[in-house]
């Protein structure tokens, strides 16, 4: 039997995005679950048409009934409002905390077993909200926000050293907000040379002030937030489950005393097989890069009582 992996909010921009990168590499069955049910059916009908082409044999449906999506291996919640120019990820948590309120009880009845990727805003107060409810272990509670932005970080990063993306390995830390994200310059390395052999301190500083507003950046540009980057990260994410690939790409998970952080959330290094979140690895981080992280910890926790407050 093929893998079935289930999108809700997905005849929206960032979850149709991610499964159709799934059902592009038949990497499992497909169902788009959205409120707006016959847009999902229209959009997984569009995708299933496109398998021939890609030469895929995944199935690919759309609906807005739940049962459809019974005992589904991973579940990707993208459902929710995307924030527009001006507005901060920070400013979506009073609508998004409900519909993914809503929306987990659904998916927890219906696949009490499955993985969960996250990827709606305020992404890490999501995530915890969507640990809460379904009391899942935080192995199969997963937050998409870290391949995303350490892939705009090594964009930066090449654009600025003239080098080829494929030999840049770095990665973003901490929280999902503009603010308080944290790349890694420390251990980010082009060729595996360490990256402060490419480039003047003053010109990774610039590099990291835009990858920090990537986002803003599109948004500002397109006037909604983006999509293609941040569909293509979930789907890399759920290709190395599905294969249980054992990649280690940044994640949002619940932290128990790792990095000296405990019953927090935030981005950092994870290895992703059939188990889900496998393991968290604890790296050295610079003094200044330390101060970072304790500061997005912080910010997700203020967020996260929020939510606390609203699920009462
Ligand atoms: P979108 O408006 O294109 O899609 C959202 C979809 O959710 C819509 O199709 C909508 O009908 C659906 N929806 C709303 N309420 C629902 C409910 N109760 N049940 C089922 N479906 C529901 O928005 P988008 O650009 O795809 O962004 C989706 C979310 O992802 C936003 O919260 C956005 O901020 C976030 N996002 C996160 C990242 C990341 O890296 N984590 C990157 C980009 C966007």
């Amino acid at each position: 039997m093929n893998r079935k992996v289930t999108v809700v909010g997905g005849a929206g921009n960032v979850g149709a995005t991610v499964a159709r990168g799934i059902a592009d590499k038949q990497l499992a069955d497909v169902v788009v679950i959205d409120i707006a049910d016959q847009k999902a059916a229209g959009v997984a009908l569009d995708m299933l048409e496109a398998c021939p082409i890609s030469g895929s044999d995944s199935r690919v449906m759309g609906t807005g009934d739940y049962a459809e999506s019974a005992n589904s291996d991973i579940v990707v919640i993208t459902s929710g409002v995307p924030r527009k120019p001006g507005m901060s990820r920070d400013d979506l948590l009073n609508v998004n905390y409900k519909i993914m309120q809503q929306v987990t009880e659904q998916v927890v009845k219906h696949s009490p077993n499955c993985i969960l990727i996250v990827v709606s805003n305020p992404l890490d107060a999501m995530v915890f909200v969507a640990k809460q409810v379904t009391g899942f272990p935080r192995e199969r509670v997963i937050g998409s926000a870290g391949v995303l932005d350490s892939a705009r970080f090594r964009t930066y990063l090449a654009m600025a050293a003239g080098v080829s993306v494929e030999d840049v390995q770095a990665m973003v830390l901490g929280a999902h907000t503009d603010k308080d994200m944290v790349p890694i310059v420390s251990a980010a390395m082009i060729g595996n040379v360490p990256v402060a052999k490419f480039l003047s301190p003053e010109k990774l500083q610039e590099v990291v002030e835009s990858t920090k507003k990537g986002g803003a950046t599109l948004t500002g540009l397109i006037g909604t937030s983006a999509w293609q980057a941040p569909g293509a990260g979930t789907a890399l994410m759920v290709e190395a489950i599905v294969r249980n690939q054992g990649r280690v790409v940044p994640c949002t998970v619940e932290l128990h005393g790792e990095f000296g952080v405990k019953d927090a959330f935030a981005g950092v290094p994870v290895k992703l097989s059939a188990r889900g979140a496998e393991r968290i690895y604890e790296i050295e981080l610079s003094a200044a890069e330390k101060e970072a992280f304790t500061k997005a910890v912080a910010a997700n926790t203020e967020l996260m009582n929020i939510a606390r407050g609203f699920l009462g």
